[in-house]
């Protein structure tokens, strides 16, 4: 009888090889089956958030991305004139990292390697089947037919996501209306600042520096909108729609890569059927505004790989799982609702400019900027409390902590020594932190999970004032809060 995985990850993209990585982190046993034979050379996404750093630093692994990148102190939204100011933001990383997805789906695939994942790169999943204890995946790969067992599937294949489809999770939500196009280029007379965003009654561009000597032009044009997905895009193309909307071609030539995308937004209906599970593109699907997808797929992957491992590995309830579905879906609805309303902001028309002036303005006041800067940047994503066994603890639990997201608090231990919070959670185990001055009882909770907890206790920095009267807090793997009770 063939081994029996714990899990198989369907898709080798960003989001299938965080969660792998997560996964094999945990001692969990892991597959990533990938229909690519090799890995894909072109970028759709240049960015990386605040909170996606967040969450490759609480790995410990954000410095291999810090030294491929390029921050720039502020994020968009619809382009709009006045910028985001996320130098402002309370994290680590008040930056946007423009980095290519080629790079950063590079550097994941190392790491899940290191880990001991098997990438299993040309395998291509055609059917699934699932029953009480796994799922039966079959497909083909360029050595024939292949099957495999798991007890569980994550389907991470993307906004076509066979996965989804073959479990029948409904994708419901709008087809393309409206197309845009991106030119990755050689400028000869390229713009002075670091980020471009120019919208006028002709259309939108927009131009990034990509990698050294290349940009990324990316065109909306109102009378190419309507121009289907499977035509191909030409250079003259994109260089008649610079120039009519920005009054240059920035004297672009030597493209690397073209390409036309559109609106079409859609949202799961759940993110767990049984046994099978979906993250990233394959669960949300939108226009790519705002540089938001990636980020939101590695951050699917981060909340559910501690609990995936926890049922399997840990006998944890199955009713974790559960809360993926719980607090990410309302992620993916957000992600939804702000890049509609980012691509009708987008528009040229006489009205859409004057509500882009006004939300210009609007965003100067610093309170809104942060709001949105929070949004985007998905510090702003919180959660509620587990529905598992609540700790027991000798003071009361403190309302309003339970899935809080943590900064990365610099924490004073006994012997003097400082110890960033996110640096304790590296093994991707819970953390009991404890904050009195003087040792105390620790909490109990249902013998058998959480497992494997780790133990510190510390100081919290000055200035935080939000910390006064905590007396501990037991720390999710992802860095959220699970309890939290008062000194
Ligand atoms: C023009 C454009 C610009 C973008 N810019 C940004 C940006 O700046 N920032 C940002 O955060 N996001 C951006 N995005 C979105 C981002 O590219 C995606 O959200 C991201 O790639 C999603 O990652 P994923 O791993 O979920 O899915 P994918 O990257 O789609 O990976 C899915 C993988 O599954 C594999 N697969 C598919 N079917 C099967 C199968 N049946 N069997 C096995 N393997 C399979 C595929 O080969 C693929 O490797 C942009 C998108 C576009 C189109």
């Amino acid at each position: 009888m063939a081994e029996v995985l714990d899990v198989a990850v369907v898709g080798g993209g960003p989001t299938g090889l965080l969660l792998a990585c997560e996964l094999a982190l945990a001692g969990v046993r892991v597959q990533v089956l990938e229909r690519r034979a090799e890995p894909v050379r072109e970028s759709r996404a240049l960015t990386l958030h605040p909170r996606s750093l967040e969450v490759l630093a609480l790995r410990g692994m954000e410095a291999r991305f810090l030294e491929r990148g390029r921050p720039l102190p502020t994020g968009h939204f619809a382009m709009l004139d006045t910028r985001l100011d996320f130098s402002v933001l309370d994290t680590r990383f008040p930056y946007t990292l423009f980095i290519p997805q080629a790079v950063t789906e590079a550097l994941l695939e190392a790491r899940a390697r290191e880990l001991g994942v098997a990438v299993l790169r040309g395998h291509t999943v055609e059917a699934l089947r699932q029953d009480e204890e796994g799922v039966a995946l079959e497909g083909t790969s360029d050595a024939g037919a292949f099957r495999r067992r798991a007890r569980f599937v994550v389907g991470a294949d993307g906004a076509r996501s066979a996965v989804r489809q073959l479990a029948g999770i409904p994708f419901p939500g709008t087809e393309v209306t409206r197309t845009a196009v991106l030119g990755d280029v050689v400028l000869g007379a390229p713009p002075t600042q670091p980020a471009l965003g120019i919208v006028n009654p002709h259309g939108g561009v927009m131009v990034v520096p990509m990698a050294p000597g290349v940009h990324r032009i990316v065109i909306n044009d109102p009378l190419r909108e309507g121009v289907p997905l499977r035509e191909p895009v030409t250079l003259d193309e994109l260089r008649e729609s610079c120039a009519r909307i920005a009054g240059t071609d920035f004297g672009m030539k030597d493209p690397r890569w073209l390409s036309r995308f559109g609106n079409e937004t859609r949202l799961a209906d759940r993110y767990r059927d049984g046994r099978v599970l979906l993250a990233g593109d394959a669960a949300h699907m939108h226009f790519p505004a705002g540089g938001q997808g990636l980020n939101v797929g590695l951050q699917d992957a981060m909340n559910l790989g501690w609990k995936l491992a926890a049922v399997v590995k840990a006998g944890a309830p199955d009713a974790l799982l559960d809360s993926y579905t719980r607090e990410r879906r309302p992620v993916g609805d957000a992600l939804i609702r702000n890049t509609l309303a980012q691509t009708a902001l987008m528009g040229a028309t006489q009205e859409t400019l004057a509500l882009r002036a006004m939300m210009s303005e609007l965003l100067r006041a610093p309170k809104l900027n942060r709001e949105f800067a929070d949004a985007i940047s998905a510090l702003d994503v919180g959660y509620g409390a587990l529905d598992v066994p609540e700790p027991q603890v000798d003071t009361p639990l403190l309302p309003g902590w339970s899935g809080r997201r943590l900064v990365d608090l610099e924490l004073r231990q006994d012997d003097g020594t400082d110890v960033p919070l996110y640096s304790a959670l590296h093994p991707g185990r819970w953390l009991l932190l404890g904050l009195r001055e003087q040792p105390d009882t620790p909490p109990r909770w249902e013998p058998g999970w959480p497992s494997n907890v780790m133990h510190l206790r510390a100081r919290a920095p000055a200035g935080r004032e939000e910390l006064q009267g905590v007396g501990g807090m037991l720390v999710r793997p992802d860095g959220h809060v699970g309890w939290a009770w008062a000194a």
